[in-house]
């Protein structure tokens, strides 16, 4: 089996989280590096019915969609080795298990959730691990057909050698080998028919053809158990690797506690997909020791799988914004204007167009662009008054800077606030004229035009916002401070 055919399998069970995109995205990587003929796949693990959510699969696609991993093979795009939802593949896991029944490698097991439970209760009260005793694996050929007769609720369980051992491949971790005895007979087949995920998984990586597993590491102690049924199966294992989780700085695994855990919300606070990308490359996987900014082809020409480290990966958000803004300096004014645009939708485009040279070097998200420019789009601005009073001005100081400048501005008919270089050298005669401070003068009238004391360049602002808004918004400071 020479193509390379990696799958991500996601259950629909809410927002995927970051660390399971990180590894879709190294699942992607490899694909792509491979060249046409690698395959992406989507699998849609949604056996466990239980934990479902009503719009589980579209959080996933649009999560992959986001950051541009298009997949090959998937339930909406279709492919040769489907259906790619296991809801869809009852039936394929049905006659696997029973295959495995006539071969000796699984049985039925009839014991009812009390038995179970008092097992359980029994087995921690000596003091020994929780698992299943063997009852009905060794159940004689009378007592099945009685609980076959009497109709009874069953299960299929694999039967696990309870000699020897098995080693376990792992292209991350190494391989480990562990003995038989120490893995429990898990059950295949639930008694309505819908397989466990041990079951599920190892006949679908085995028909799809999957080349290499790379999942999360917290699937290892589920891994003896792959093993074993691969062996049942009599199939090859492909190469296995369980990539390390992204955890919080507290070193304990990324949740809500730590902020934002779908890679979705980090869309919407306005992230770009190509620094989450890289970003999230780097949350095990490294090329060197310094390299950190990578565009996507170039991720995808260095991706290989020597380069996926066993150390846990640090989720740092520090380091998150800063990269946001490297992207966000190197994007094109037009592009940048466009990208802003659903963050704040009630900017004109061509406004959003002028003020996107302003803002590229002082936003770190898409979402920022609120705070800095909400009041070019307001019709009336609300602020204290107080704040057009800057230090070591009073309310008459203030109104005789606000005046000169309207007076000034005045001067200039609409369409020539365009020479933001002479209207700003006469601005600041004006304020040496008053015996003020170039900041009392400009903090004066920034607040005045803008209603906030940080902003893009006020000279840029006032020609984007144009002449009549600009004076408007200098009478009412005027009336306000009085
Ligand atoms: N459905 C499993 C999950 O969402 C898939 C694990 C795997 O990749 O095998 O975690």
């Amino acid at each position: 089996m020479n193509q390379t055919r990696v799958r991500f399998a996601p259950s629909p069970t809410g927002a995927p989280h970051v660390g399971n995109i990180r590894t879709a995205l190294f699942d992607y990587l490899w694909a792509r590096h491979t060249g046409p003929s690698g395959k992406f796949i989507l699998r849609i693990e949604d056996t466990d019915q239980a934990r479902e959510v009503e719009n589980g699969l579209e959080l996933i696609l649009d999560s992959l969609r986001y950051l541009g991993l298009q997949w090959d093979e998937g339930p909406d795009v279709g492919g040769a080795f489907g259906p790619y939802r296991q809801s869809e593949r009852l039936h394929i896991y049905k006659e696997h298990a029973e295959r495995l029944i006539a071969q000796g490698n699984a049985y039925y097991c009839y014991c009812t959730a009390e038995r179970l439970d008092q097992m359980r209760k029994d087995q921690q009260a000596r003091g020994l691990p929780t698992r299943y005793d063997y009852h009905c694996r060794d159940l004689s050929a009378a007592d099945r057909a009685a609980h076959e007769r009497a109709g009874d609720p069953r299960v299929v369980r694999l039967a696990v050698p309870r000699e020897g051992k098995t080693t376990l491949p792992d292209f991350i971790h190494g391989d480990l080998t562990i003995d038989n005895s120490q893995v429990d007979d898990q059950v295949l087949l639930k008694s309505d028919g819908f397989p466990t995920y041990h079951l599920a998984v190892v006949v679908d990586d085995h028909l799809m053809q999957i080349s290499h597993v790379i999942r999360g590491d917290d699937w290892i102690p589920s891994f003896p158990k792959h093993v074993l049924l691969y062996q049942a199966f009599g199939w090859e294992i492909p190469p296995h690797g369980h990539v390390p989780n992204v955890l919080g700085n507290d070193k304990k695994k990324l949740s809500k506690r730590h902020g934002s855990t779908s890679v979705t919300q980090f869309r919407d606070d306005g992230y770009l997909p190509e620094a989450m990308l890289n970003f999230l490359a780097l949350m095990g996987w490294a090329y060197d020791d310094k390299t950190e900014l990578f565009t996507r082809d170039q991720l995808i020409a260095n991706f290989t799988l020597d380069k996926i480290g066993h150390a846990p990966a640090v989720f740092d958000p520090a380091k998150l914004e800063w990269m946001n803004g490297v992207y966000i300096r190197e994007l094109a004014d037009d592009d940048l204007a466009t990208r802003l645009q659903p963050y704040i939708p009630q900017a004109d485009p061509a406004t959003l167009r002028a003020l996107a040279p302003f803002v590229k070097t002082r936003i770190k998200k898409l979402s920022e662009i609120v705070a800095i420019a909400d009041f070019l789009f307001e019709e009336d601005l609300e602020y204290d008054p107080q704040l057009l009073i800057g230090k070591g001005m009073d309310a008459a100081s203030t109104s005789a800077a606000l005046r000169a400048a309207s007076a000034t501005l005045e001067k200039y008919p609409e369409g020539a606030f365009d020479d933001e270089e002479k209207i700003e050298a006469e601005l600041r005669a004006d304020a040496e004229k008053l015996g003020q401070k170039n900041a009392q003068f400009f903090g004066a009238l920034r607040v005045a035009v803008t209603g906030k004391m940080v902003t893009p360049p006020l000279m840029g602002v006032m020609r984007i916002m144009g002449r009549e808004k600009t004076l408007r918004r200098i009478a009412r400071a005027l009336q306000l401070v009085q």
